[in-house]
């Protein structure tokens, strides 16, 4: 029970210690240093779970234990970083990360359209040496805890710690750096076109002539309470993340999550809020976009083209996008803002089932509506996109703190 990540499908016998059905369990190992999965009982949908940890092993629980092979077994197809093909979850051939290598490819292939070759070296030799994600968030979050505490001298500590692991060239100058760069790497090659387009809009806004003003309202009023709401949405992210790993470089590839795929492990207790509530940080620090598109169309900060700021900022979240519509750059990151499933995951509204792989849920004021459904593996990809949204603009405002020289979002 040891030598992995080397081996990159794993295979065990498990039985459901409710009804002492044997599954025949294969995992793909992902690179994260611990990979959780939960699953059902063929036989009597109880949840099971199953942990690996690198350089500790596999081990098995809740509601399940190791046995010894059984011939007929039925399978249960588990990958950290991978969804699958719908139907293929059962199938003792599917070997998911080979569709979405190739699709990885191409996709990488699409965006380059240089010299790949020397892209994907370059690629995963800072992949070798880069913490994963979880582990760099976990330096991180001390420092950033440590600062919002008002404990610099702690704060440096870990900083200088994470810097001695760290494979970022340049390193990070300090703590905004080092989470504006931790963010970009996060949310990969598609999210950074995005961030680099609504870059060009603060670009176009700075030289109007009441930036000033909007500078100093973001850092008066904005930029505190926008910092605790990221360091809050960050930590529930990194601990779903077993979760969302199942999806997270395919959407941050850029690749489509369709109902047509279906995640392995479905422990949805630990993501049915995530959408309502990155929703509602989300709906809140729009504002920041309504404000530098205020500029752009050549009016004061605080004017929309009907409202003031002050009478938007009472307005249903929902609606809140409407207000730069029109501004494409700003439109295409908060594509993923979806009113419906917002309310319904806030309000229990949506329920799942293990036997179908569905998410559903209603629609309209109250869930008087139209049923709606989609894979579990397309409500994380829609999770992963919302949160990946929000890195953007958590990039946009340490920019703008840094550029213009005000409170940064910590
Ligand atoms: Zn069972």
């Amino acid at each position: 029970m040891s030598c992995y990540p080397e081996r990159m499908i794993y295979g065990e016998f498990a039985s459901c210690d409710e009804c002492g059905t044997v599954h025949r369990v294969r995992i793909g190992i992902g690179t994260e240093p611990v990979q959780a999965h939960r699953f059902a009982c063929v036989q009597c949908k109880q949840e099971m779970g199953v942990v690996v940890e690198f350089g500790k092993g596999v081990s098995f629980g809740p509601n399940a234990t190791v046995v010894e092979p059984v011939d007929d077994a039925p399978t249960i197809n588990l990958h950290a970083s991978f969804v699958f093909a719908k139907g293929e979850l059962g199938d003792p051939g599917a070997f998911p990360s080979m569709e979405f290598s190739k699709r990885l490819l191409e996709a990488a292939e699409e965006r380059a359209g240089e010299d790949l070759g020397a892209r994907l070296a370059q690629l995963s030799r800072s992949q070798r040496s880069r913490p994963r994600p979880t582990e760099e968030w976990e330096q991180l979050r001390w420092t950033w805890s440590l600062t919002r505490a008002g404990k610099p001298d702690l704060a440096e500590k870990r900083f200088q710690k994470f810097l001695k692991l760290s494979a970022y060239d340049p390193p990070p100058e300090d703590l905004p750096d080092w989470l504006f760069q931790f963010a970009a790497d996060v949310s990969g090659p598609h999210f950074d076109t995005l961030f680099e387009a609504v870059f060009e809009q603060l670009r176009i806004a700075k030289d109007k002539p009441d930036f000033p003003r909007f500078v100093e309202h973001y850092g008066a009023k904005m930029s505190v309470p926008n910092g605790r709401r990221y360091f809050d949405l960050c930590g529930a992210y990194f601990k779903a993340f077993p979760e969302f790993s199942q999806v997270h470089h395919l959407v941050t590839a850029g690749l489509e999550i369709g109902d047509d795929h279906a995640a392995a492990s479905m422990n949805y207790d630990e993501t049915r809020m995530f959408y309502g509530n990155t929703f509602e940080v989300l709906g809140e620090h729009v504002s920041i976009l309504t404000m530098l598109n205020n500029l752009i169309e050549d009016r004061l900060f605080d004017q929309l083209r009907n409202l003031t700021l002050a009478e938007y900022l009472k307005t249903d979240k929902a609606g809140r996008c409407r207000a730069f519509a029109e501004n494409p750059a700003f439109a295409a990151i908060t594509a993923e803002f979806d009113n419906q499933v917002r309310n319904a995951s806030h309000h229990g509204g949506m329920t799942f089932d293990r036997d179908t792989g569905l998410v559903e849920y209603r629609s309209g004021k109250g869930g008087q509506g139209d049923l709606n459904s989609m894979s579990y593996a397309r409500y994380l990809a829609r999770c992963v996109t919302l949160f990946m949204q929000a890195l953007v603009l958590l990039r946009l405002e340490v920019a703008v703190a840094e550029f213009f020289k005000t409170q940064y979002p910590l």
